[in-house]
């Protein structure tokens, strides 16, 4: 496909007025290959793994090792109510498992995976944002917003993430880990515990219905679907009625900066999850400077994949697009946009762009809000449905690309013990 405009090199004028930002790291040196090209790290790194947790295991194999401890197997669904329904791993409120094994089986089934470094609150209480020492001393965060009808909770998938994108701050430190399914799960119970305890402000006298995280997005650290299996564990848990929290699909967004066989993988569950393809940009010069992983699977690509999970499973896909000032904010980069969404179909995708957060003085900032306007206006007027959207949480550096342990927060973890 062509570009209706060739970008430029270099920042210069594009002979129409607007300049032409190009990407660079700021004040980090971006990891490379032999190749010269920047390193993208798919495997994780041999470490140490975490406890198994009854989340890890299908509702088979929890049986299985409840059997194993010396216990009857219904054990294992009263071990899943108390997690999954009143959010407790704490053994001193399970009365109703026998005393002398209590201990021993709770820590068995139920081990410690998350230790609260802090949190940092902001929007008068109804944003949250956790920092999490994992078992290793790996830093994660997750972030807890309640909005009018619906609570989100932004999850970390990985510890750092490998696909080092130069506007990301998570990207900056390269792949710790991948996390377990229960590490991703737990992130989720512990906030549901918190909002069950009152800790989550701006609940209206009105809002009767949200007593529990009602959305999802795989939006923290990490490119959830390079942790593929454990992504997918911890979603079957997270959906299950029975055997786990009894979410709807519907409210899960995983979000992908585009690797293109996981995305046909994930297509072909049987989990209708909301998917979401972190675009940013419509050509593929720009974008191989900006999604690095765009060297491996192009932007045309990556949008043919986004299609076929639209065929295969009939849920309208996400386009993320963060408009970042003269860098991607370009009319003819809407436009362009606008023409490849729409040779694939009509009413299949959305648009979502979302200002950066502003940083002054630095070429990643957001674009200015007459440029914002115009991006959307050009993508609704060619028939795409466009919002821009919510930039919440950028006060407390939890808006996506932000999710970042900063060397105070080493500092904080390095003085929490570990739970064990
Ligand atoms: S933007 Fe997403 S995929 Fe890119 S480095 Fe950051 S966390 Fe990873």
């Amino acid at each position: 496909m062509t570009e209706t405009r060739p970008p430029n090199r270099g920042i210069r004028s594009t002979g129409a007025s607007t300049p032409q930002v190009r990407p660079a790291t700021e004040g980090w040196t971006q990891k490379k290959d032999a190749d010269g090209k920047p390193l993208l790290q798919f495997a994780s790194p041999k470490r140490g793994k975490p406890p198994v947790h009854l989340a890890d295991l299908s509702p088979e194999d929890r049986v299985a090792k409840v059997k194993d401890l010396g216990l009857p197997g219904f054990r294992a669904g009263q071990l899943e109510k108390h997690y999954f329904t009143h959010y407790t791993s704490d053994a001193s409120k399970m009365s109703d498992l026998p005393a002398d094994n209590r201990e021993e089986l709770v820590h068995g089934m139920l081990p410690p995976l998350l230790t609260e470094v802090k949190r940092l609150e902001t929007d008068r209480g109804d944003t949250i944002k956790f920092l999490w020492k994992l078992h290793d001393g790996a830093l994660v965060e997750s972030v807890l917003m309640r909005y009018p009808g619906r609570i989100t909770l932004c999850v970390s998938s990985q510890a750092g993430c490998g696909m080092n994108c130069p506007f990301c701050a998570t990207g900056q430190a390269g792949l710790t880990r991948n996390m377990s399914a229960a590490e991703i799960v737990e992130q989720i119970v512990r906030a549901n515990r918190l909002i069950a305890d009152g800790g989550l402000g701006g609940k209206k006298s009105t809002d009767h219905s949200l007593d529990r995280v009602s959305n999802i997005v795989f939006m923290g650290m990490g490119e959830p679907l390079a942790n593929y299996a454990r992504v997918m564990q911890a979603i079957r848990v997270m959906t299950d009625k029975k055997h786990g929290l009894g979410m709807s699909a519907r409210g899960i967004t995983v979000s992908t900066v585009g690797l293109v066989p996981a995305i046909n993988k994930l297509a072909a569950e049987e989990i209708p999850v909301t998917f979401a393809l972190s675009l940013h940009a419509p050509d593929d010069t720009l974008r191989d400077e900006l999604i690095p992983v765009n060297s491996k699977w192009k932007v045309d690509e990556a949008l043919d994949a986004a299609r076929a999970y639209f065929d295969k499973t009939g849920r309208r896909v996400s386009i993320e697009y963060a408009l970042i000032k003269d860098m991607n904010d370009h009319a003819w980069r809407a436009d362009l946009l606008a023409k490849k969404l729409n040779d694939r179909g009509r009413g299949w995708v959305h648009v979502n762009p979302i200002p950066l957060n502003p940083t002054p003085g630095s070429i990643w900032t957001a674009s200015e809000v007459p440029v914002q306007n115009e991006f959307v206006r050009r993508l609704n007027e060619a028939g795409i449905p466009t919002t821009l959207r919510d930039t919440r949480g950028k006060e407390i550096d939890g808006a996506c690309g932000q999710l970042v342990a900063t060397e105070d927060d080493q500092a904080d973890a390095e003085a929490t013990p570990v739970s064990v």
